[in-house]
């Protein structure tokens, strides 16, 4: 048999991956990273872990077979921020820490802050659950190659006998993501410094050459999201600038999260070496390569194997697109369609699950063997793992015929139609709530959660473990909803809520009790910095047991007169932060989840509960990245909402919760919802969103009036500034009083005092008028 190197040159690029994750398979760098903050361990540690880390990786990838290593897709923090590093794209408020400590130190103040300099901002890496860095570009900024760590992560791979792909963002796609610095004037943007930039980027090249790098790549995801003719023409000149750099690698300039469309051309004329082209969300570019002829000369990775979700692939299909593109272009190689960077490291490490569910996941080293196996079929033709394939197939078809399809959610979905979802007037819901509520002019509430004490968190680990019975366990909690519905009570809130302690997370403990989730012992996945989330897999058709929160609600409202809410999580939400399948469309899946909260909904409302809320704060989240696909997306998230609202009586008092300040294109889709309140995020844009919301939204809102993820405690004074300034907006009467989010997070003394003190801001508005 001969093997795949002996028909490849040495330059080809190999079959491969775009990334791979980086946490450790036990999250072995979160905690050498959160010890070293807490100085219990020390750098070079800290550094040790990680440089072992990165060799396991390395070898790793190169035993499994594939034909290039990616190297430089470590990160202490961040991808972005490494390479904001490597440009020297520092923001001048660290300019004093640059000078003068570990690079280290630097980056970790940059990404967390330090003593009265703020960190960095945040933001979601594209449509995924990832977060990245904001760069901050200014006129000031003096690009250079400033850290050399893509060169000392190619030399130390080579030191263990790996030699690798240097993967860096690429120069636009830094410049896209990038925003203003804050001394910057008006009218500058990020991208007025890309000459400077791509010269940096031709330093960086040479270097990497001189290390002895075959290949480098370059990750342009920018480009997969909608991109104005300026820009896609910007991408040809900076790829033709960076393929004439005098000595540089061979340049793999890779796309992922969707298709490269009109930029696919562009980039095919530049002579840049390889195009990598995310196959899975992007699969349309397929249509449109055997019109471009420069694609001839290129090679092509084919990312055909999934790099955001957890199913294995269907190898028959993934073989079929490669088997298209070969026709199209010079040569193909297999990839993933993105970094494995969003999925978890081992299916193999779980014990938990069921083995109807286990045959149907690869996280990402069954990928790595699925683009290994893909790529011998390709180039070896299928006959050489005719015995893989085959055993694939089998286990797909098992999956097929045992897949969890519930007739009786399908049949109730058809049954239940348009109708069911729209509640009446919203005039005549205000005024019979009006009526049953009797609530105060700007009423007070809170988000939901109470502050998490290390002793309801044992607690429920307790119970999980079995070492605490149901009954212990029912009632701790119930002492936790007593001791937080008093605390309310004596705060003087107007609406209550239970505090939610029996809720690890808002959205694994929806999926632990729903039927068609599973959940994974050890499948994390980085969402920032040192933060890594488990999301549910969510892999069979959804329905509800039994009631989830009825009897926790029930007994909240029991212990007061006032209205107490119940509290839910709402479908895109759960889909969103979850690993959803994908063997039919996503909004089929969320009218499943729909309609099993729809019950709970249903079961809240005749257990007493005047008040429900359903938080939707990953709404804005999913929002697909290319403008053609919003109206589609946003017509299945409303709808589903709306399945799960749309059975109570006008009296009931339905409420959203949604977490960020910036809603643009979902103002239409949160009217859309038909809350009769909307609560948001709003202290930190001090009100502002309120002139888009309160003419989008015309029911009534609660604007954050505090920042939640500050453990400064706002004044009366603050308060009752803020709580005028949207008056201003909106009216007394549409007004709600509340903190901008969940308050799981803090301690005890603040809550208390943040919360006395809006109390008291209120009171004072409400006699001024
Ligand atoms: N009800 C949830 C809580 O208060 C909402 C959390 C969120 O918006 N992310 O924790
Ligand atoms: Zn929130």
């Amino acid at each position: 048999m001969t093997s795949a190197p002996s028909t490849r040159a040495r330059t080809d690029l190999g079959s491969t991956v775009i990334g791979y994750p980086r946490i450790g398979p036990d999250r072995e760098l979160k905690r050498a990273t959160e010890g070293y903050w807490a100085g219990t361990i020390d750098r070079d540690t800290l550094r040790g872990t990680a440089a072992g880390l990165r060799r396991d990786t390395w070898t790793g990838l190169r035993d499994a077979g594939l034909g290039s290593v990616p190297s430089n897709t470590f990160s202490y923090y961040d991808q972005m921020l490494d390479t904001a590093l490597a440009v020297g794209a520092v923001p001048e408020r660290f300019a004093g820490i640059a000078g003068s400590e570990d690079r280290l130190d630097l980056l970790f103040a940059m990404a967390r802050g330090r003593e009265g300099i703020p960190a960095c901002e945040m933001t979601k890496w594209f449509d995924t659950n990832y977060h990245y860095l904001v760069p901050e570009l200014g006129p000031r900024t003096r690009l250079a190659p400033t850290d050399r760590k893509a060169v000392e992560e190619f030399r130390e791979a080579a030191d263990a006998g790996v030699r690798t792909r240097p993967v860096l963002i690429g120069p636009l796609t830094f410049l896209l993501l990038a925003k203003p610095a804050e001394e910057a004037p008006e009218g500058f943007r990020p991208l007025d410094l890309v000459g400077p930039l791509v010269e940096v980027y031709v330093d960086l090249l040479a270097e990497l050459a001189a290390a002895g790098a075959e290949w480098v790549q370059l990750d342009e995801p920018a480009f997969a999201a909608d991109r104005t003719p300026e820009e896609i023409a910007l991408l040809g000149k900076v790829y033709d600038r960076l393929s004439a750099a005098p000595s540089r690698p061979r340049l793999l300039v890779a796309s992922y999260f969707g298709e490269l469309g009109p930029a696919l051309p562009v980039l095919a004329r530049t002579a840049v070496d390889a195009i990598g082209l995310d196959l899975v969300a992007g699969a349309a570019d397929l249509e449109s390569v055997s019109g471009i002829p420069a694609l001839l000369g290129k090679t092509v990775l084919a990312g055909v194997v999934d790099g955001r979700n957890v199913w294995r692939t269907d190898l028959d299909a993934a073989l079929g697109k490669a088997t298209v593109l070969q026709g199209a272009v010079g040569r193909v190689e297999i990839s993933t369609s993105c970094s494995l960077l969003h999925v978890p490291y081992d299916v193999e490490a779980e014990t938990g699950l069921t083995a109807d569910v286990v045959d149907r996941l690869a996280f990402a080293n069954q990928k790595v063997d699925e683009v290994v196996l893909l790529a011998r079929a390709l180039h070896e033709g299928p006959g050489a793992v005719r015995s893989e394939l085959e055993a694939a197939r089998a286990v797909r078809a098992g999956v097929a015929a045992a897949s969890g399809r519930d007739a009786d959610v399908r049949r109730r979905l058809v049954e239940l139609g348009e109708d069911h979802y729209r509640r009446g007037d919203a005039g005549a819901r205000a005024a019979a709530q009006r009526a049953a509520l009797g609530l105060p002019e700007i009423p007070t509430t809170t988000i939901g959660s109470f502050p998490q004490t290390g002793a309801i968190r044992a607690d429920r680990a307790a119970h999980r473990a079995g070492r605490l019975d149901d009954a212990a366990y029912t009632e701790r909690m119930r002492a936790e909803i007593e001791r937080v519905v008093a605390l309310q009570e004596k705060i003087g809130l107007d609406v209550l809520v239970h505090g939610e302690p029996e809720r690890n997370d808002m959205v694994q403990y929806f999926a632990e009790n729903l039927d068609g989730f599973a959940t994974t012992e050890h499948g994390w996945v980085q969402s920032y910095g040192s933060r890594c989330v488990r999301p549910p897999i969510l892999h069979s058709d959804v329905s509800r047991p039994e009631p989830i929160t009825v009897e926790w609600a029930r007994y909240a409202q029991s212990l007061s007169d006032k209205p107490v809410k119940g509290m839910l999580t709402g479908p895109v939400t759960i889909l969103a932060w979850s690993f959803v399948r994908d063997d039919q469309p996503l909004g089929d899946t969320a009218r499943q989840v729909g309609l099993a909260l729809r019950d709970e909904v249903t079961d809240l409302e005749a257990a007493g509960l005047a008040i429900i809320q359903v938080d939707e704060p990953a709404l804005r989240e999913l929002l697909p990245l290319h403008e053609l696909d919003r109206e589609d997306y946003l017509a299945w998230a409303v709808d589903a909402f709306r399945m799960v609202t749309g059975a109570v009586a006008d009296a009931t008092q339905i409420h959203t919760h949604l977490c960020y300040s910036e809603f643009g294109e979902v103002v239409g889709a949160i009217d859309g919802l038909d809350a009769d309140v909307t609560t948001v995020e709003a202290a930190r844009s001090r009100m502002e969103v309120l002139a888009e919301l309160g003419p989008g939204v015309p029911r009534a809102l609660g604007p954050g009036i505090y920042d939640v993820h500050s453990p400064e405690v706002p004044s009366e004074d603050e308060l009752a500034g803020q709580l005028t300034a949207a008056r201003q907006h909106i009216g007394a009467d549409r007004l709600w009083a509340n903190p901008d989010c969940g308050l799981k997070t803090r301690g005890e003394p603040e809550v208390v005092a943040a919360l006395t003190n809006l109390v008291a801001a209120v009171h004072r508005v409400r006699a001024t008028t």
